[in-house]
């Protein structure tokens, strides 16, 4: 076994070895925000410019989304970004038990988007007609129509809603 000497650089504070000079160099150096502040290893920017770009960035969705009076809002559920609420007096209720202040209360929030359960049967038709050889088209189904009716009827039975955050719409609260 033939043993070569290499060279290697150290961190001159806590002596750790490093193949590299570059490395060596940042070894002990502190990781920092471009703002300049501390920022923690594994993020690019600091805690405190976290929440300023989210804010910015809501800025931006508030500004673009439009604006739709709580009591002309069709939709059943409003949210903060991260709670569901049927309408204000329950977020309010909400803010209440949690001690927020009544004069601290926002006046929006953002809407929801709406989606019903139901199956996509256009869609997996699709897909196992996918799977079948090349030439297999529509032809070859036999009653397309009286599934999608099926479904269609079935699918009108079906009474649940999911709702997600519609960064689209801001609900004005109260009015
Ligand atoms: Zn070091
Ligand atoms: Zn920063």
């Amino acid at each position: 076994m033939e043993i070569k000497e290499i060279k290697a650089y150290q961190c001159g504070n806590c002596y750790k070895l490093h193949y590299y000079e570059h490395l060596a160099k940042e070894c002990c150096k502190p990781l920092v925000c471009d703002c300049g502040k501390p920022r923690r290893a594994g993020y690019t920017i600091c805690d405190e410019c976290i929440v300023e770009n989210d804010k910015k960035r809501d800025q931006e969705r508030y500004d673009r989304a439009r604006k739709v009076n709580e009591s002309e809002y069709k939709v059943a559920m409003l949210t903060d970004g991260s709670n569901f609420y049927h309408d204000s007096d329950e977020y309010y209720e909400e803010l209440a038990t949690n001690g927020v202040l009544e004069s601290e209360y926002p006046t929006w929030a953002w809407g929801c988007e709406e989606v019903k359960f139901a199956v996509d049967i256009e869609t997996s038709l699709e897909t196992a007609a996918a799977d079948m050889h090349d030439e297999f088209d529509d032809d070859y189904i036999v009653d397309r129509e009286e599934l999608l009716v099926l479904v269609s009827k079935w699918n009108a039975k079906q009474t649940a809603t999911s709702y997600y955050v519609d960064h689209g719409t801001v609900v004005i609260l109260g009015k």
